[in-house]
């Protein structure tokens, strides 16, 4: 069911409710005051009668019957008896074929209630006591509120007619409304449903921009940003990775038809040999860190984090550096160590920290003439914080926002060997342990890197 439907019956089922309980509520109280006052004119009629009969002596029982049946204020199928202490009926109004049958019991009910109602044949009646002096006289009189009841079927025509009409108008009313109000989310559903990969530059309108709904289309462009922006990076991502896997095959080919073109020496071979399979380790390094930045992306690695020491890390990642290359110098200053020793214990995945320390070792001894990296360690907050410093080439006001970026490369860094995959790897392994990677650098200077990891 549409949000639409689903209001507009909400709408009109309220609407329903509280004109129908409005509408009963009216028929109840108007049929009330219709008993309450057909009663009244009964009891007057009745008692007037008696008079007549009781206190005027000139007037006999047939003089009544035509008082009575003439009188304008008659009502319709009237009935008057009225009974003696005896129980004799000393007048009737009429001589009803269908006479009021009164019983004994009924008379002294009425003599010990004094004013009795009932209704007899439709008919509304009243039993009521009447004293002269001494004698005691009981009064039935009984009719029909013929104008009184037509009113009050007209009046419950008149209020189901109403409800009704109500009701189909609330029906129309809810239904206009609530497509009314519904009205920018299903523009903004027609819009959406028109955006796909190839048009994600398209934004939803976002109305009056003030209500919820201008809130929820302004919230969903951004959010179109965000794709658009992975979208391209991962665009991007694709073109470099094909085109760095490219250089190292096409030279691998070109070297290979080269040498297959004519006989050549044995050391011509072994010089092509050699090239070829540098460029094979080339290759085997962009594969293994595409491996790795894929690995950290992957939200299974959190379920296999340990605790890790970070100075052992430290160490293990200097071992595996300086292994590389014999002319690199890397310095390890742990000038604060913490009392408690859990304060160097990450919760962290080992392997995927040491490539992160590795990398960063890297490219600081790469990325400066004297090979040379610093290391300190510093405790802050609950964070492990790990400064990696050179005086290396540095890094400009202009590109440093972008080198976390895959395959990014600054310009003073491509006579350097690399792929531009080192740094992103080594953010997102930060990020997968709840921590970040900062850097602060000036271009011919030196950088330091900044790791900060949550403590276990
Ligand atoms: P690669 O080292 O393969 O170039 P990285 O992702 O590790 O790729 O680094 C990306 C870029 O960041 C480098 O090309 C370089 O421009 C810059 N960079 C990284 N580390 C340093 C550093 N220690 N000194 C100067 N520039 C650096």
């Amino acid at each position: 069911m549409t949000i639409r439907t689903r209001l507009t019956w909400q709408f009109t089922i309220i609407v329903t409710a509280i004109v129908l309980l409005f509408s009963v509520f009216i028929y109840v109280f108007y049929a009330e005051f219709r008993r309450e006052e057909y009663y009244s004119r009964l009891e007057k009629k009745a008692l007037t009668t008696a008079r007549l009969l009781i206190e005027v002596k000139e007037i006999d029982m047939n003089l009544l019957r035509i008082i009575d049946n003439n009188a304008l204020n008659a009502l319709h199928n009237e009935r008057i008896m009225i009974f003696n202490l005896s129980n004799d009926l000393i007048y009737a109004s009429t001589d009803d074929l269908d006479p009021l049958p009164v019983s004994p019991e009924l008379l002294d009910r009425i003599r010990r209630e004094k004013n009795l109602e009932w209704i007899h044949n439709t008919n509304e009646t009243l039993g009521l006591t009447y004293d002269e002096g001494d004698t005691h006289y009981v009064v039935i009189a009984s009719a029909f509120d013929i104008y009184g009841r037509r009113k009050l079927v007209n009046l419950r025509f008149i209020l189901l007619a109403g409800s009704l009409v109500s009701i189909v108008i609330a029906f129309l009313a809810g239904r206009l409304f609530s497509g009314q109000a519904l009205r920018p989310i299903t523009n903004i559903n027609r819009e959406v449903s028109q955006i796909s990969g190839d048009n994600l530059d398209t934004r939803v309108n976002t109305g009056n921009g003030q209500d919820e709904i201008a809130q929820l289309a302004t919230n969903f462009n951004k959010m179109l940003d965000r794709i658009a922006a992975a979208f391209s990076l991962q665009k991007n991502f694709v073109h470099n990775a094909s085109h760095e896997l490219r250089t190292p095959l096409a030279s691998i080919i070109s070297q290979i038809q080269v040498s297959l073109s004519k006989e050549r020496k044995e050391d011509e071979y072994k010089f092509l040999l050699q090239s070829v399979l540098e460029d094979a380790q080339n290759l085997t390094r962009l594969s293994n860190g595409l491996l790795e930045l894929a690995q950290a992306e992957a939200d299974t690695m959190r379920t296999r984090m340990n605790p890790v020491r970070i100075d052992e890390v430290l160490f293990s990642a200097q071992r595996e550096a300086l292994r590389s290359d014999s002319n690199r110098s890397i310095e390890l200053t742990f000038s604060e160590l913490p009392e408690n020793e859990e304060a160097l214990t990450v919760l962290g995945h080992e392997r995927m920290l040491l490539t992160l320390f590795q990398n960063l070792l890297d490219n600081a001894c790469k990325f400066s003439d004297d090979h040379k990296a610093a290391v300190s360690i510093a405790f802050a907050n609950g964070f492990v914080k790990v400064a990696v410093s050179d005086n290396g080439i540095g890094i400009s006001e202009e590109e440093v926002g972008r080198i976390f970026v895959p395959f990014f490369r600054s310009e003073p860094a491509r006579q350097f060997k690399g792929h531009g995959l080192g740094l992103s790897i080594c953010k997102k392994i930060a990020e997968l342990h709840g921590g970040s990677i900062q850097v602060q650098s000036t271009l011919g200077k030196g950088s330091t890197f900044q790791v900060s990891l949550p403590h276990n």
